[in-house]
């Protein structure tokens, strides 16, 4: 038996998402944001198929992750989000890094000289995120000193939106003014129009006038949208012993109705399938006791294959197309779920923990909310603790 999870990515799903994002952004070029492993699905198969569907850019957070890419054959832009230090690579594997200080700058305006090159930069402005990126008064000296290194060309300017829910788009709409008196100014000084991107998923979406030069999605490319958590029915009450009252969760209404596809499904199969009597307890701590004849199904996955302890008496999988609850608490490699109403269950059968099994769905916005969490990390815990499969259907 193999041990753990298994996560099918489908990339024809992440083609079609491409596609959708193509669809609402017309004609700006995409930077497809493959960081922390394209968030779970693997870099390098993702960045493969991006590369066939004619992605313009791709976009890492560190040299690492851009140097294993290049290793892997992929030779589009690939722009380095995050990264400060690894200036040799910088060169040798021909990666555009986002600059965010002068001694960055600097750095790569010496090591460009010593080989008689021009490396191309793009510079992040901070404008409310509070992360990384210029700012203060001296943004306009700094971006200046930049642009006038030897051994640099200024390309692109970017910055981030820090309110992912734009429900409310006050603050969105002032960083992207204060981006737009950024880039005005530096153009004016400079003599030249800046490649300047700053929209990502959740812009994307609802943020048309964020677009500029190029989008820049992460989210969307796998098949969720940031917009989650729409009220839907109560979660189901478990039938025998445990599940928490229904509290008004979730699903996955985000992802369906803007037209995106889940990538990922990840699936076992039942160990073990055991025959209680009422009153037996489940799993440490007896967190759940069964109320009736139960038979409880034992599910080769835990928490150490990034389902969250969270979910303990608190989530459902899905066998034979039907939701199961979790009995009990998640353990680190065991999970427990009450089999009692679904009769035809048999050891082997396939458990989804996450995605979809006939007619039902676990997306990883219901997963999210169930563990007080977003959408980013459910997918980036399992897909990256899972053995990922890849299915292409077209
Ligand atoms: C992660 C990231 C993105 C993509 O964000 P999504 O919400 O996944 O679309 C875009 N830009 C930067 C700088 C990021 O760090």
């Amino acid at each position: 038996m193999i041990r753990g999870p298994v996560a099918e990515i489908d990339l024809s799903a992440i083609a079609q998402n491409l596609q959708t994002i193509r669809e609402i952004a017309g004609d700006t070029p995409v930077i497809a944001v493959v960081k922390a492993d394209a968030y779970g699905h693997g870099a390098i198969e993702v960045s493969r198929r991006l590369v066939k569907e004619g992605i313009s850019y791709l976009a890492v957070a560190y040299t690492g992750e851009a140097v294993e890419l290049r290793n892997a054959g992929i030779d589009i832009p690939i722009i380095v989000l995050f990264d400060r230090g690894n200036v040799r690579d910088v060169f040798d594997f021909h990666l555009t890094p986002v600059i965010y200080t002068r001694d960055t700058a600097l750095s790569l305006s010496d090591e460009a000289r010593k080989r008689g090159i021009v490396v191309r930069v793009h510079v992040k402005v901070d404008t409310g995120m509070g992360r990384l990126g210029l700012s203060g008064d001296h943004i306009m000296e700094d971006l200046t000193a930049i642009s006038e290194m030897p051994g640099l060309e200024l390309t692109g300017l970017l910055s981030h939106f820090s309110e992912a829910d734009l429900s409310d788009r006050s603050y969105a709409v002032s960083q992207l003014e204060r981006f737009n008196a950024i880039r005005e100014a530096i153009s004016g000084k400079i003599g030249r129009k800046l490649f300047s991107h700053v929209a990502n998923s959740a812009a994307v979406l609802t943020f048309e006038e964020s677009y500029l030069d190029a989008v820049r999605p992460g989210l969307m490319l796998y098949g969720y949208s940031p917009f989650s958590n729409p009220p839907l029915p109560p979660f189901r009450k478990g039938g025998t012993g445990g599940l928490l009252e229904g509290d008004g969760y979730v699903g996955n209404v985000s992802a369906e109705h803007s037209g995106l596809i889940p990538a990922m499904t990840v699936k076992t199969r039942i160990l073990s399938i055991r025959s209680v009597a009422a009153g037996t307890p489940v799993s440490y701590g007896r967190t759940f006791v069964t109320k009736r004849p139960s038979r409880i199904g034992v599910i080769p996955v835990g928490y150490a294959d990034g389902y969250s302890r969270l979910f303990s008496n608190n989530a459902e999988v899905l066998v034979r197309g039907k939701r199961i609850p979790v009995a009990g608490r998640v353990c680190m490699d065991l999970t427990m779920a009450d089999l009692t109403d679904v009769r035809e269950a048999e050891e082997n059968d396939e458990v989804v923990l996450l995605g979809r099994q006939g007619d039902e769905v676990v997306t990883a916005d219901e997963l999210a909310y169930r563990a007080k969490t977003i959408s980013y990390e459910i997918l980036i815990s399992l897909g990256s603790k899972s053995k990922r499969v890849y299915l292409e259907k077209d």
